[in-house]
């Protein structure tokens, strides 16, 4: 079941996908047209996942500044919607209520940059490049952009002009089995934030919402394009045309039900979307941790995540294993290795070896507890 599904799931996205170019306006999306069947269960219900963010400033002049007070107040609106704690949950249709979740994800500016040391995680640079969003230079220091930090450690954010005319509102690239030179999502400075730049009706934050659900590997919410027969693949969301725009009038119907064009992953206006639903969230915190490991916090207030100490190199894990992980002289409180479903295959608390050898094939996640951190690597056991 669940494990050849899902991987099938991520074999599919990852030959298809590419970036998404997202706008309010329109949204180029090449994602799969298949009709996918997801296994839909989280690894863990119960933990918040924060993410260790980095948000890149390029501007041109003044008018694309922005203030570091707009990105706290956009990172905060990312997290209360993914969190449900957005002021507008309660204008959620009374049918859809209950399969609206707290997708228990949040976003942390980080703490040391990749060098370890301190910084806000923010940076920004004055470039003179013209949409720079839409070339390969946003992401390169040397081309007038800002270098991606380690894309294994942090979402990198970049908040620049895309095009100069202000059709696109951000794009996000998908998970994809390796991590790429322009990991991470792109927002447009006109779309980024609360008010202030921000350009109505965009301009309640829900730009970076959509993409960084894209990011996690949601598709849109009508499918990868327009028909009855195609869906996006997550069953609690109901089977849609196509996408809307502006802000309709609940309910509107297509395909035999009523449409849930306030998800976040429509195209509606950003005081009209207000909600991602459970199976949305099991498909983003299964991405995030089967695909994204490194990025996961247990806390805010962690200064950085430990994967540094413990990248697979360092601990010589043989990856693909066969036998036995090798844990060198990694200190640990508790280990934990896990199948795609969630399910604890095996568990120790001491020693350098974990022996393997009684696991099926396939693809697992190992959590390593190290005092108050939680330490994810996946692992490949083969034959
Ligand atoms: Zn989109």
């Amino acid at each position: 079941m669940s494990v050849l599904r899902y991987q099938a799931f991520f074999l599919t996205v990852f030959y298809f996908s590419a970036t998404v170019l997202c706008a309010q306006q329109f949204c180029l999306t090449r994602l799969t047209a298949d009709d996918r069947a997801i296994d839909q269960r989280a690894f863990d219900e119960d933990s918040i996942l924060y993410i260790y963010t980095v948000i890149h400033v390029l501007y041109q002049d003044s008018s694309q500044y922005i203030e570091d007070t707009d990105i706290l107040a956009q990172l905060e609106s990312v997290s209360r919607d993914l969190r449900r704690l957005n002021e507008d949950r309660d204008d959620t249709p009374s049918m859809f209520v209950s399969v609206a979740a707290d997708c228990k994800i949040e976003l942390c500016l980080a703490r040391l940059d990749p060098d370890g040391q301190p910084t806000s995680g923010i940076t920004k640079r004055q470039t003179n490049v013209r949409e720079i969003g839409l070339t390969d230079r946003y992401y390169q220091t040397g081309l007038g952009g800002i270098d991606l930090w380690d894309p294994g450690r942090y979402l990198n954010i970049w908040v620049c002009q895309i095009s100069e005319i202000g059709d696109i509102g951000g794009f996000a690239e998908l998970p994809q089995n390796e991590l790429t030179s322009a990991e991470g999502v792109v927002i447009d400075y006109r779309f980024f934030g609360e008010g202030n730049k921000a350009l109505s009706p965009f301009d309640k934050g829900r730009t970076l919402t959509h993409e960084i659900g894209h990011w996690l590997g949601l598709e849109h919410i009508w499918g990868a394009k327009a028909g009855c027969d195609i869906d996006d693949g997550i069953t609690d969301t109901p089977r849609q045309f196509d996408r809307y725009r502006g802000c309709p009038a609940f309910p509107q119907s297509s395909c035999g039900t009523e449409d849930m064009f306030m998800n976040f992953m429509d195209l509606t206006d950003d005081r009209c979307m207000n909600l991602f639903t459970a199976g949305q969230k099991d498909l983003m915190r299964n991405t995030l941790l089967s695909v994204r490991p490194g990025l996961v916090l247990s806390s805010c207030d962690e200064p950085t995540t430990a994967i540094v100490e413990f990248k697979s190199s360092q601990l010589a894990i043989p990856n693909p294993a066969t036998t036995y992980l090798y844990l060198g002289d990694a200190k640990y409180d508790y280990l934990d290795l896990r199948d795609l479903t969630g399910t604890s295959v095996l568990t120790q608390s001491r020693g350098d070896l974990v022996n393997i050898s009684a696991l099926k094939s396939g693809t697992y996640l190992m959590l390593m507890k190290v005092k108050s951190k939680v330490i994810f690597q996946k692992i490949i056991k083969i034959p």
